[in-house]
């Protein structure tokens, strides 16, 4: 007998597997009851079989498309090698990626960690210790501005400054040192700005909050204040970097660099976790020996994985790919959806379609676009969240539009 036919039958797979997760995990989350297990590209298919054209790309940990076989060798061939050393010994994979890392983004300095929370978190820590030593502030007083409807991760100090009530509800007591602008006004983060201010830290294009873009010229007037006041400005790429949004950055669309910005997710092509702190010289270069460190960052299985991933976004062309597929989208969606929706914004391939809030809610056309063969998620009720793997193509963006006015017809 052999194992598959100790399986349940296959059409029964989906749903003991869905009620094993409901009664053994924690419902942290609440996904659709799609139980995936294999994919490729933009493709994924779930235990019965089913392919489905993935949009959502693990929130753009995926960017590169699912298993890309340029990664999966460099993960297979370094995994057979070394895996871990912690940073008490130097690796032969750290400086490489240090190196391709910097010469891709123009930075000076790198901090790598794992998860993107983790980046947030050393961001802040960094941004006090600068306040405090080179900006002069006295002890315990740096302020950080952030933005209303930011998402920066879940650890504590994270969402004691987040205004989502879901978040934070119930997680106190928390960090205090942050103050809370208006998403996009930039004189309200003038007006916030004190001789304490430490950091304004923001999201080039706010994902969670349902791809929510600033005012033409924000950024711009963001970094000049920042630079103006002695501030350091600190960008979480985590979501909009690495391709997503047409650039390899973000903040390359209005032509400014950040102090310190944060890049995770896409960083590994979605194989492993991994971000990290990139800056220049006097940021980072406030940390000593002993005041942080991560047990698995900067490991080599993870430094040869996003040295791979990083390759691949340049040698593919995901990043022109990104912004030609994202025009074609964004058009293809205004034009066949437009009359349904409430808006269809987006940059490169971070798309949002807003629906009327009169439609029932974003979920049900989740289901709708699932039965189509298309997976997406709904954010905040009536936003539905399109953002496909890089490597998508024009016949892929093309019958993609054609399942969304589909979809977006039904009742
Ligand atoms: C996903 C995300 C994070 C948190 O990353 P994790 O790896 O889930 O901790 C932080 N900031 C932004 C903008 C994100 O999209």
């Amino acid at each position: 007998m052999s194992s598959a036919d100790l399986l349940p039958p296959r059409h029964d797979l989906a749903s003991a597997l869905l009620a094993t997760e409901a009664r053994l995990g924690a419902h942290n989350y609440k996904p659709l009851d799609v139980v995936l297990t294999r994919g490729l590209g933009v493709w994924v298919w779930d235990v019965d079989g089913t392919r489905y054209l993935d949009c959502l790309s693990a929130y753009s940990a995926v960017n590169q498309g699912h298993c890309h076989p340029r990664i999966l060798a460099a993960l297979t061939e370094q995994a057979g090698r070394l895996t871990l050393t912690s940073r008490a010994f130097h690796n032969d994979q750290l400086a490489p990626f240090y190196e391709e890392l910097c010469a891709l983004t123009g930075s000076h300095k790198v901090l790598p960690m794992n998860s993107g929370a983790e980046a947030v978190e050393s961001a802040l820590k960094v941004a006090r210790k600068w306040a405090y030593q080179v900006k002069g502030v006295a002890a315990d007083e740096a302020e950080i501005i952030v933005c209303d409807g930011n998402f920066h991760g879940r650890t504590l100090s994270v969402i004691s400054f987040s205004t989502d009530d879901a978040s934070r509800h119930g997680f106190g007591p928390f960090t205090p040192g942050f103050k809370v602008i208006p998403y996009g006004d930039a004189g309200a983060l003038e007006r916030a700005i004190t001789p304490n201010t430490a950091a304004f830290l923001v999201e080039p294009i706010q994902g969670e909050a349902g791809v929510v873009i600033p005012p033409a010229g924000f950024l711009r007037r963001a970094r000049d204040l920042c630079t103006q006041h002695d501030v350091l400005l600190i960008l979480d790429e985590i979501q909009t970097g690495l391709g997503r949004t047409g650039a390899l950055l973000a903040e390359e669309h209005e032509g400014i660099e950040a102090d310190l910005t944060l890049i995770g997710k896409a960083l590994s092509g979605g194989f492993y976790p991994v971000s990290a702190v990139l800056s220049h010289e006097a940021a980072l270069g406030v940390l000593k020996p002993g005041e942080h460190g991560s047990t698995f960052g900067g490991n080599p299985l993870a430094c040869a994985v996003a040295r791979m991933a990083l390759r691949v976004l340049v040698e593919e062309d995901m990043i022109g790919n990104s912004a030609r597929m994202g025009d074609r989208l964004l058009r293809g969606l205004r034009e066949s959806c437009g009359d349904v929706a409430r808006e269809v914004r987006g940059r490169g391939l971070m798309i949002a379609l807003e629906l009327e809030p009169d439609r029932g809610g974003a979920r049900r056309f989740c289901e709708a676009l699932r039965r189509r063969g298309v997976l997406c998620k709904e954010t905040h009720t009536h936003t539905i969240r399109i953002a496909p793997p890089l490597v998508i193509e024009a016949d892929q963006v093309d019958w993609l539009v054609e399942q969304f006015a589909a979809a977006l017809r039904m009742g």
